[in-house]
């Protein structure tokens, strides 16, 4: 039948460059043009849908697209019936309590009697529900940051990256209530064709994510400091160790995470390593 997966991505924000960046990455080519609605890969069987990304949990759900890409506080704010196929390690952020800075703060009960302004009133009320504590909850589309300075609201419940927003309007943030970043969301009722291509789309992703984690070393060695030098490297089977013109030395390659690079480096040397090459990787395919 030829289908295409239909995949709905933020028209223009926060979560648009770099949504269009992953699907790059896997190699799905869209041709470029700004302001359309949707655009066609000419590589692969998907049909991209520029949309605002309250709308994607909807449209997800009625299959108006097929799987969607966006922030997953939107995904619990809207209770929409999709699933959650994976986690892409972009847009990350916080969501918020947030007083007035002179405010002294004293718990959680602090809000009890509070009226709270946020854009995401149905995360918020099951938070204070479980809780136990009870607010009014004013819900406004944005800016939500004045509302205690304006008066509307004595606290708000936003979206917090780096906090100088809050700074700026004379707030501090209190309380973490979740941490978010950005989800592929699919139907939860997709036909054997479209599963099969979001299988193959999910493939890709997992291997485009799976290599920014991690970086390929190359290394010279002593042949003597080699057992416990490939003790530090998990790499993806066993390093790959290659003889060298200079006697007594070898070359080793592996693959090390991201965030035990340096560690592992830095262990290495102490055992005689030298040369050590950092390389990045563009697919890890497992
Ligand atoms: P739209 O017009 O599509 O509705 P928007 O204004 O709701 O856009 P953006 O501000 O572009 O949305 O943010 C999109 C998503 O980016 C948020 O839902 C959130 O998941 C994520 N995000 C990451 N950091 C931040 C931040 N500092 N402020 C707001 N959103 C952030
Ligand atoms: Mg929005």
């Amino acid at each position: 039948m030829n289908e295409k997966l239909k995949i709905a991505v933020q028209k223009s924000g926060r979560l648009s460059e770099k949504s269009l960046e992953l699907l790059k990455e896997c190699g799905i080519k869209l041709p470029g043009g700004n302001g359309k609605l949707k655009t066609e890969a000419k590589n692969f069987p998907v049909e991209v849908l520029f949309l605002r990304d309250d709308d994607i949990p909807q449209y997800v759900e009625q299959g108006v697209a097929d799987v969607g890409i966006l922030g997953e506080n939107e995904v619990w704010e809207k209770k929409k019936n999709v699933s959650t196929v994976e986690k892409l390690g972009f847009a990350g952020c916080r969501m918020s309590l947030a007083i007035p800075k002179d405010e002294e703060y004293t718990g959680l009960s602090f809000f009890n009697g509070k009226k709270v302004a946020t854009s995401y009133p149905s995360i918020l009320s099951d938070f204070f529900a479980k809780n136990g504590i009870r607010v009014e909850i004013e819900e406004i589309g944005g800016s939500v940051e004045i509302a205690p300075g304006i008066g509307l609201a004595d606290a708000i419940f936003d979206i917090v990256s780096t906090g100088s927003t809050l700074l700026m309007n004379g707030l501090k943030e209190v309380e973490v209530i979740v941490e978010s970043e950005a989800v592929l969301i699919a139907n939860s009722k997709l036909g054997e064709e479209k599963k099969s291509i979001l299988d193959r789309l999910v493939f890709r992703i997992k291997s485009v994510l799976r290599a920014s984690e991690n970086k390929y070393i190359t290394l010279n060695a002593p042949l003597s400091a080699v057992p416990e030098i490939t003790a530090l490297l998990p790499g993806m089977k066993s390093p790959t160790i290659v003889p060298l013109a200079e006697e007594g030395w070898c070359g080793i390659h592996s693959v090390v995470r991201e965030d035990e690079f340096w560690d592992i480096i830095d262990r290495m040397k102490k055992l005689g390593a030298e040369g050590i090459l950092v390389i990045p990787i563009e697919k890890m395919i497992l």
